[in-house]
């Protein structure tokens, strides 16, 4: 977990937002960035966004439910959703764990990702249960 991120201090609950400023959401991060990750499975690998994870009751959006769009692929078990205005990854419901969502950490308020350091990339290709959407 990642409490700090260059100068910004992780809030217990945290803003983020797409590119436009049309989704807002409030994140519940009482321990910071958790579980930070790539993935390099059909959809992330093409997005490339840096994703943590929370529980579904850790997100709540504060605007833009209406310019929020759902994207599904194979199974439509995973939701994935994005700005309809400025096309912004904002956070998915998983596949591999449909009790989290994953969330764009480059959403943040304050965060740039790229001072997190070294992030690891999870298999999305190869993993067993072929949660190549997750
Ligand atoms: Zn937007």
């Amino acid at each position: 977990m990642i409490k700090q991120v260059g100068m910004t201090v992780i809030n217990p609950k945290h803003l983020a937002r797409c590119h436009c400023g049309a989704v807002v959401l409030e994140l519940d991060l009482p321990d910071g960035i958790v579980d930070p990750r790539r993935c390099d499975c059909s959809i992330c690998r093409r997005k490339g966004a840096i994703v943590a994870s929370v529980p579904l009751s850790g997100i709540k959006i504060i605007k833009g439910q209406e310019a929020l769009k759902l994207y599904q692929f194979n199974t439509l078990t995973a939701k994935h959703y994005f700005c309809s205005i400025c096309g912004i990854y904002t956070h998915h419901q998983r596949r591999s764990n449909p009790n989290q969502y994953g969330y764009n950490v480059g959403c943040l308020d304050g965060v740039n990702p790229f001072e997190i350091g070294h992030v690891p990339t999870n298999d999305g290709v190869n993993h067993p249960a072929d949660r190549d959407d997750s």
